[in-house]
């Protein structure tokens, strides 16, 4: 085992950049609730409480709606800062919150009414959907999105190939549209208060203009800039592959260790599916590497992938950098293809590191031999540990044995979610503090 001598450097003092993330989020979220607060309570309260109820329900179901478009925007700031994989995570359970409120809104209003007249609950929705400009659009809002919700449930995303189900979940703009209109038409806050309306279209512009700039406009000119194209494929084993891209002035590309594009190889049959692969390589100004394992149709594909071949790159994304180091020292545990972003960030580090690379066998183990390359170069250490998956090869012990000094060190975790759980579950139990324990989840849509 050798050390490095270079003191240590690359950890940042304050606040940390996962919390100021998240504070941003939330502060917009609060400030925005406070603000319909305001606007609700000015507009007066109805006689009967459900129809209160009814249009609460109402408004803050649509500004989480507007929220869950500021989580998937992809714009860079909250994405370096709480990474793709969380905020999709967020954007899934407050999905289903925004699911639950528009259905209490829709309960609480035709039973409101309905108290009011003489109609029974079913009839007074056809009246309304009848008499009341918007509500029509707005049960088919509603209707769309129980689809998204039913098709976004774990067992139909198990079911569902990623391409169909995101097919689906597109539709959740018609029903924005459909919900926006709506409540200009018929919401009481709205229609009794223009300062109301002008605030409620600025939300809804911002988040849409944020989905448009962050999805849309931000990838077209990046690759209209650098003009992405295949230089190199290189087989590393029978299932693994790497594939080299080049572009013009990649420097000014803002990628680091640790982040991944969704690339889109634009060969005639497969241009339409764009796949996450993190980059294997520290990005070096002249070439982005992605190094892929064979899992379905897409990632088998890549292994034809001719020189030349054009590339759309949307990225970069994620939040597995050194940006969020706490320490100056690390361990890098991956397993299996989980090595791709961990080989790439063993370049970028600095200060002392500790390499533990889970594999079944060793020709299993991709890279192997630039990681001992780069563990030589930077007086790093690295373990390869081989063997059946079974789940306490990373137990407590073994890894204090590995690394006994881990509790003070930051930790960066990639490979696949049976051996992620049980290394995060070993490293509660030595006691790393959570603000040191970093990882990737090959998964985006929970
Ligand atoms: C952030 C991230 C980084 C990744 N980095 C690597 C890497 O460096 N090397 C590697 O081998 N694998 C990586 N993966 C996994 C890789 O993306 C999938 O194995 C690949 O997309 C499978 O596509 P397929 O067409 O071969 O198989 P499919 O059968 O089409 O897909 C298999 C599964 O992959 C996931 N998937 C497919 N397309 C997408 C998409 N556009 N967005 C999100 N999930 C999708 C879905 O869960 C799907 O069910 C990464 C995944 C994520 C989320």
């Amino acid at each position: 085992m050798t050390t490095l001598q270079r003191p240590p450097t690359g950890t940042r003092p304050g606040v940390r950049p996962g919390v100021v993330g998240r504070a941003g989020l939330y502060a917009v979220l609060l400030a925005n609730a406070a603000v319909v607060a305001v606007f609700f309570v000015q507009a007066g309260f109805a006689s009967n409480a459900l129809i209160v109820l009814g249009r609460l329900t109402g408004l803050y179901g649509a500004l989480l709606m507007a929220f869950q478009l500021l989580l998937v925007a992809r714009l860079p700031w909250f994405d370096r800062r709480i990474g793709m994989d969380r905020l999709t995570l967020l954007h899934r359970w407050t999905g289903f919150s925004v699911l639950w409120l528009l259905l209490a809104h829709a309960v609480f209003i035709t039973f409101g009414y309905a108290r009011s007249s003489a109609l029974d609950p079913v009839n007074q929705l056809v009246d309304l959907a009848e008499t009341t400009e918007g509500v029509l659009r707005a049960i088919v809002a509603l209707a769309v999105i129980i689809v998204v919700g039913a098709v976004s449930a774990r067992w139909a995303r198990r079911r569902l190939a990623y391409e169909t189900w995101h097919f689906i979940h597109l539709y959740t703009y018609v029903a924005v549209v459909l919900a926006f209109t709506h409540q200009v038409a018929a919401g009481t806050t709205f229609t009794s208060s223009s300062v109301a309306k002008t605030y409620w279209s600025a939300v809804w512009g911002g988040a849409l203009a944020a989905v448009f700039a962050g999805r849309l406009v931000l990838p077209l000119w990046r690759n209209l800039r650098h003009r992405f194209r295949v230089t190199a494929v290189v087989p590393e084993n029978d299932d693994v592959v790497s594939v080299y891209v080049t572009g013009r002035d990649l420097g000014r590309l803002p990628a680091r260790a640790g982040q991944f594009f969704l690339w889109r190889f634009l060969t005639k049959d497969r241009w339409w599916q764009a796949n996450p692969f993190s980059l294997s390589a520290a990005p070096d100004g002249r070439t982005l590497r992605l190094t892929a394992k064979r899992a379905g149709d897409g990632s088998a594909a890549l292994r034809h992938l001719k020189v030349g071949t054009r590339v759309f790159a949307e990225g970069p994304y994620g939040a597995f950098t050194t940006l969020h180091r706490t320490r100056p020292d690390a361990v890098l545990i991956a397993g299996g293809v989980g090595v791709t972003p961990v080989r790439a960030l063993l370049e970028e580090l600095h200060g002392h590191a500790v390499v533990i690379y889970r594999v079944a066998t060793d020709q299993d183990a991709v890279l192997h031999g630039e990681l001992r390359e780069l563990v030589l170069a930077k007086g790093a250490e690295l373990h390869l540990v081989t063997g059946p998956p079974v789940p306490d090869r990373l137990a407590p012990g073994e890894l204090a044995r590995l690394v006994p000094d881990i509790t003070g060190r930051d930790v960066y975790l990639c490979g696949p979610p049976p051996m992620m759980n049980a290394v995060l579950g070993s490293l509660r139990e030595l006691g790393v503090p959570k603000p040191q324990v970093h990882f990737e989840r090959f998964s985006l849509a929970g």
